[in-house]
């Protein structure tokens, strides 16, 4: 059994912490996560909403992207780091930035998503675009 999956903002306001294994974990280059994240791609993985537990105060931000799927960001708002969104498609899981991890290197990307929005120089891995397709 892997330990509990820990994180939280760069300032230690918010704390998170999920009693669930995650379900899957990929990198979306889509122009929102790159706007939230101010890279080239976000990097999350997707957990049960229901296995979270937050604590610290949060601040969201909802947003209609082009194919018309409402997502909610949510953030910290005393140093503004992107800690997870979640969609209105699948209000149940929640899709938590990778590099809020307490060990980041947990993190396992398994494919990609918009890899049509990247942008020239954030290279697509080329292995993670054929998986799960
Ligand atoms: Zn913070
Ligand atoms: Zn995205």
């Amino acid at each position: 059994m892997s330990p509990k999956l820990s994180g939280g903002c760069a300032c230690g306001a918010v704390r998170y912490s999920a009693s669930s294994e995650v379900e899957f974990a990929f990198h979306c280059h889509c122009r929102k996560c790159q706007r939230a994240t101010g890279g080239g791609h976000s990097s999350a993985f997707a957990v049960q909403r229901n296995e979270v537990r937050l604590a610290g105060e949060i601040r969201q931000y909802e947003q209609t992207i082009e194919n018309g799927t409402v997502t909610c960001s949510s953030f910290c708002p005393t140093c503004g780091s992107p800690l997870f969104s979640s969609t209105a498609r699948f209000p149940e899981r929640l899709y938590i930035h990778a590099a809020t991890l307490d060990d980041p290197s947990r993190f396992e990307p398994k494919f990609v998503v918009f890899e049509e929005a990247a942008q020239p120089w954030d290279q697509v891995n080329p292995e993670l675009l054929t998986a799960g397709r």
